[in-house]
């Protein structure tokens, strides 16, 4: 009999009102069940709202400082078990053991930046016009705020967004992807030995139509962050359009890696093989294009391809697995469909092109690497999100030609340039219409305080990381003191004030 999980609410683990449970499997062997995590509904929302409600009366009178310090204890206790989180992790989302080790690391660097940032959170002081009088701003927290995460970051995207809401003096309420709630049953029990006091943080497990819905749809949510993919996305703004709530989106991507022909190959060798299949494709900044110039277009290929088939794929958690499984079985398929798709429109598969079979591999969701010659830009797979280890192989002459196909796309997320020419190097910075440009570096590998974030339909403007994440989970409240012991109006005796 499988371990049943709860739902944390008011500082309490309970079991979800409906009874019902949803199974977690682990991807690299499907017929393993991990344990049984709550189907929550809108009355178990009902409750963690309640909760946070209050929570947030505690928690917003709480200095930031003292704010900061509990985010720093979660980052201390998270790094002791930094072993035990990753292993769960590649067990329910499959990614190899170095993966996972990462992301773990991004979340540890969230919360000690986070920590730290609970003794700036600035406002400005700036001089009035008037005499005798001061002006200033400062931060105030919001109230609850719904996070809705995906299933590939299963630790790093929720401390993206739960650490700086945290910080700013919010409340929230957590739903997980159905896929990874393991990591983010985790997670809350870091926090809780941390101290967080209760009600400050609500983990609530289920399905996305469902509970998430609930959580998008309640109107004592004023400030929902989502990150998953564009349709959800969409679907979730026009709620919150028409509700007047404040909405972070990090969506898809159809990130490119461009290879000019001055550049050092070795180089540009490996950072395609760790952008396009690190992660089995899985990354929003995922290097799903690859666009080489003609005169190494054919040779890099060959090399390309046969260092693709080396590739070791299999369990994560076992020694020397460089690829994991897909996520799940839908995802396969939804893989394999797009690998159709590529034949239908004329493109050559180099290699792969089929879910993977052979020793430890028949009970996982595995797909070989595959690389796609021919991929004609405007094409489908040279614009839309496969979402697995497909790469799509684009050839072109000049860099204008490769700065227009980076941005034909209707995303806008991660691009990577490889020249060893500045002046290439610079126009490509200058033209990429993305949210990140990498230098002779792939186009995953983001760091935990910069901000992070993609243009179109990428996003929706806010950007998550660094230090702007802190203006998406405050509000701006201004200030003015006036001591001169009479009343003086702005715009009309400003210049009585005035020495000339
Ligand atoms: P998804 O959209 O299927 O699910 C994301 C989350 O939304 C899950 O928790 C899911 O349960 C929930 N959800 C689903 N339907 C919902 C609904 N109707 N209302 C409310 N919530 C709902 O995405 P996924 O498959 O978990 O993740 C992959 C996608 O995420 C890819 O498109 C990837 O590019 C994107 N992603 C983007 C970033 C970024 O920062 N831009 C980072 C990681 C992943």
């Amino acid at each position: 009999m499988s371990k049943k999980y709860k739902n944390y609410i008011n500082g309490e683990w309970v079991e979800p009102s409906s009874g019902e449970y949803f199974e977690n499997r682990n991807p690299a062997n499907h017929k393993e069940v991990i344990g049984l995590w709550p189907r929550s509904n809108a009355r178990d929302l009902a409750c963690a709202v309640d909760a946070a409600k209050k929570g947030f009366e505690v928690w917003r009178r709480t200095p930031a400082p003292l704010r900061g310090d509990v985010i720093r204890r979660a980052g201390d206790i998270i790094a002791s078990r930094k072993d035990e989180i990753a292993s769960a992790m590649t067990r329910e989302m499959g990614k190899v053991l170095k993966e996972t080790e990462g992301d773990v690391q991004e979340g540890i660097d969230t919360a000690y930046y986070a920590a730290t940032e609970g003794r700036r959170l600035f406002g400005h002081t700036v001089p009035s016009e008037l005499r005798d009088k001061w002006a200033m701003s400062y931060r105030r927290p919001m109230g609850v705020c719904g996070l809705i995460t995906p299933f590939n970051f299963p630790l790093a995207i929720p401390t993206w967004k739960m650490f700086p809401a945290l910080v700013c003096g919010n409340a929230v309420i957590l739903k997980p992807a159905e896929d990874v709630p393991h990591s983010a049953t985790l997670l809350v029990e870091a926090m809780i030995e941390a101290g967080i006091p209760k009600g400050v943080i609500q983990l609530v497990h289920g399905l996305g139509e469902e509970v998430g819905a609930a959580i998008v749809e309640h109107p004592d949510i004023p400030v929902i962050s989502f990150t998953g993919s564009t349709s959800v996305g969409s679907m979730i703004g026009e709620t919150c359009g028409r509700m007047h709530k404040r909405l972070s989106l990090e969506m898809g991507g159809k990130n490119a890696q461009i290879v000019m022909d001055d550049a050092n190959q070795e180089l540009a060798l490996d950072g395609v093989l760790w952008g396009a299949f690190g992660t089995t494709g899985q990354r929003c900044t995922a290097t799903s294009r690859l666009l080489l110039q003609d005169r190494i277009h054919d040779e890099f290929l060959d090399r390309l391809v046969q260092r693709a088939q080396r590739l070791k794929l299999g369990d994560g958690l076992k020694d020397g697995s460089e690829v994991g499984p897909l996520i799940n079985d839908q995802s396969a398929q939804k893989v394999a469909s797009y690998v159709d798709i590529a034949r239908q429109e004329g493109d050559e598969v180099l290699t792969g092109g089929r879910r993977a079979e052979g020793d430890g591999l028949n009970d996982g969701f595995f797909f070989e690497p595959t690389i796609l010659r021919g991929v004609r830009p405007g094409s489908r797979l040279a614009c839309e999100e496969v979402f697995g280890p497909v790469l799509s192989v684009i050839r072109f002459s000049e860099l204008d030609e490769a700065i227009r196909i980076n941005n034909e796309v209707d995303y806008g997320l991660s691009s990577s340039i490889y020249t060893n020419d500045v002046r290439t190097a610079f126009r490509a910075m200058t033209e990429f219409d993305n949210g990140i440009t990498y230098i002779n570096a792939p186009t995953i590998g983001a760091e935990a305080h910069l901000p992070f974030g993609g243009v179109k339909k990428t996003g929706n403007g806010h950007r998550e990381g660094g230090w702007e994440v802190y203006e998406f989970y405050s509000e701006t409240k201004v200030l003015y003191v006036d001591f001169s012991g009479k009343l003086q109006r702005a715009q009309i005796d400003t210049y009585e004030a005035a020495p000339y």
